[in-house]
């Protein structure tokens, strides 16, 4: 498929579409601001995108609590078939769509598939989830009584997603809070609009042809001051924020101020431990999938190596061997591994860090070249380094993989946990002792902890997200759920007496408590 057969099959326009909707309506301004995405392949622009003015935000908002107040009648299942048509719509331009993903962020289309795939997998959940949203009756202590507890939406809730899941990380929130009976604002990353573009499209299509327009609005900007308002705003009791550390600081800051809810999924500095019984061959495949997969632009991608020292020389040849393997380029050709990082920033932080880990002492072991041809790619680069380096302390978002080296396991959880990041991560071992101690309360500290699989790919039936500087957030699966929802307990008397908890008694009784009960 040409470009312009992609574009024309997912409703996308090269020259100026327009930035923002609620429902079906799409806006008309031209005057706040247009947004060029790029083909970080190439380099050059895909499109160009007008941003909203914050009249148009306004009228979004607006639109979406009014549509909220009948969505949220609507019974759950009900919503979820609603959420099962959009999933068979994405089911039908899986392979479109995974091809936009490609083009615009530069994942390989595999990946880019497989993002679309999640999405579809999200999907599925909902649609289960909808007959699902159980509440807990508890047994009353006082007579003919009844305890429950219920759970009801909370009205419009804000998604600000970020570049590198365009897509799959606004499904993670929006499907399952559009189920729970909220209506949805998305702010995009302003480096991939397309792909939020392309997805609104396909969700005003579904939700007119059934019925219920306005349930999912997009607004697109680069302004942050519109971000920042979003975040602010009190008619968006939850904010659901994936990015940098800095910024979801930031959000939880302005957001805690004003008692509203905040779900952060931030950053990532995820390790892989090989202990001296592990299977290299697992585990090799494993560490090139999570360092150089998605070029390293994933919140799991693999960060840092720490090996049991007897496996050094024989793990670092055979992975010197698969990153000499692993094909660079065009993220649409099959046969390629490793595309692009997605802008000529991070090709500058690529460098820096690699400047700042070899004056720390670092060695290179292998890539740490920019590579000279159009676009913004970069070479996967393996770094022996020291924990506690500064830059080993970071994330840096690129194909860069520290390694290190330990003599005790205790030693190898210790160096996993030394850092303030705490997504995913992983030990390979074939060690039933080494990897129950691994998951021990004394083991990782992570939101994602595996064994013999690596730190990123996670399935969407899980809970995903991590702790400390990660920002303690859970999305997708398990019980996530309970994040988009309010929880209402509710006693029921259905008796002929008042009875009061704690067995307080108060005015009638003689010589009993007097006194209030909670
Ligand atoms: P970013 O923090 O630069 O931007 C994320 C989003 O925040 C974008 O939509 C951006 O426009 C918006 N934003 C920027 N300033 C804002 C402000 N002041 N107020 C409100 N919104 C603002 O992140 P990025 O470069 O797009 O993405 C990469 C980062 O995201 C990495 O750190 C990665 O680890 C993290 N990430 C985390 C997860 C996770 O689930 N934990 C998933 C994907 C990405």
């Amino acid at each position: 498929m040409t470009t312009q057969q992609l574009f024309k099959r997912l409703s996308l326009a090269q020259e100026l579409s327009g930035g923002g909707c609620s429902s079906s309506a799409w806006t008309h301004t031209t005057q706040a601001g247009v947004m060029e995405s790029h083909n970080p392949a190439t380099g050059m622009p895909l499109a160009r995108v007008y941003g909203c003015s914050d009249e148009d935000y306004d009228a979004m908002v607006t639109s979406l609590q009014q549509t909220h107040r009948s969505w949220r009648t609507v019974p759950a299942p009900k919503r979820g078939e609603v959420i099962r048509l959009i999933g068979k719509a994405l089911r039908e331009e899986k392979d479109a769509l995974g091809s936009l993903i490609s083009l615009e962020v530069g994942k390989i289309k595999a990946e880019g598939d497989g993002e679309v795939q999640e999405m579809i997998d999200m999907a599925d959940f909902a649609v289960g989830l909808s007959r699902m949203l159980y509440g807990h009756t508890m047994h009353s202590e006082r007579p003919e009584h009844r305890m429950y507890e219920q759970w009801h939406p909370l009205g419009v809730m804000g998604v600000i997603t970020a570049f590198n899941f365009p897509v799959a990380v606004w499904a993670w929130n929006a499907f399952i809070a559009a189920v729970a009976g909220n209506t949805v604002l998305w702010k995009p990353s302003p480096k991939a609009p397309l792909c939020a573009l392309a997805i609104q499209h396909l969700c005003n299509r579904v939700m007119e042809d059934a019925g219920y327009p306005g349930v999912f609005g997009l607004f697109t900007t680069d302004r942050v001051e519109l971000a920042e308002r979003m975040v602010g705003d009190e008619r968006l009791p939850l904010i659901s924020f994936t990015g940098s550390v800095p910024v979801g600081r930031h959000v939880a800051e302005v957001v805690g101020r004003r008692l509203g809810r905040s779900l952060l999924e931030l950053s990532g500095n995820n390790a892989i431990i090989v202990d001296e019984t592990a299977d290299l061959d697992l585990a090799t495949r494993a560490i090139v999938f999570g360092a150089v997969g998605t070029a390293g632009q994933r919140c799991t991608s693999t960060r840092r190596l720490i090996v049991q020292e007897s496996q050094y020389e024989k793990l670092i040849p055979r992975l010197l061997s698969a990153y000499e393997q692993v094909t660079i380029g065009d993220p649409l050709q099959p046969h390629v591994m490793m595309g692009p990082l997605i802008d000529g920033e991070a090709v500058a932080r690529y460098r820096s860090t690699l400047d700042v880990a070899r004056k720390a002492g670092g060695e290179v072991l292998c890539g740490g070249r920019v590579l000279s041809r159009p676009g913004y790619f970069v070479e996967p680069t393996i770094v022996r380094a020291q924990n506690h380096w500064e830059i080993v302390q970071q994330e840096t978002f690129a194909p860069i993989l520290y390694v290190m080296t330990y003599r005790t396991l205790d030693e190898a959880i210790q160096m996993q946990n030394a850092v303030p990041q705490g997504l995913s991560s992983a030990l390979f071992t074939t060690h039933l002792r080494h990897g129950e101690a691994f998951l021990s309360t004394a083991g990782s500290d992570c939101g994602i902890a595996n064994i013999n699989i690596g730190t990123s790919g996670a399935e969407i039936g899980g809970a995903f997200g991590g702790e400390k500087s990660t920002g303690g957030g859970r999305e997708a699966g398990s019980d996530s759920w309970k994040a988009y929802m309010r929880r209402q307990t509710t006693t029921i008397n259905w008796g002929t007496e008042l009875p009061l908890a704690q067995g307080i008694t108060f005015g009638r009784a003689e010589g009993g408590t007097h006194g209030a009960s909670r």
